[in-house]
């Protein structure tokens, strides 16, 4: 399972800033964003997806 940003494509690296919305997507703080879900949850990359068991599977794979 790849996690990439949808609004500009990258892949994510650990230490990227970024949030996560109420719809479980992972976007980069600094993109623009034109969905209006909220936040649940900011931080660099590795702490969202440590912090978020949604995202288990893709820790496990690193
Ligand atoms: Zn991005």
């Amino acid at each position: 399972m790849k996690i990439q940003c949808r609004f500009c494509n990258q892949k994510f690296k650990t230490d990227d800033q970024v949030v996560l919305n109420e719809i479980n997507t992972i976007l980069h703080l600094d993109c623009p964003d034109p969905s209006n879900f909220k936040y649940i949850d900011e931080g660099s990359f590795q702490e969202i997806i440590l912090r978020n068991p949604y995202f288990g599977d893709f820790v496990t794979k690193q």
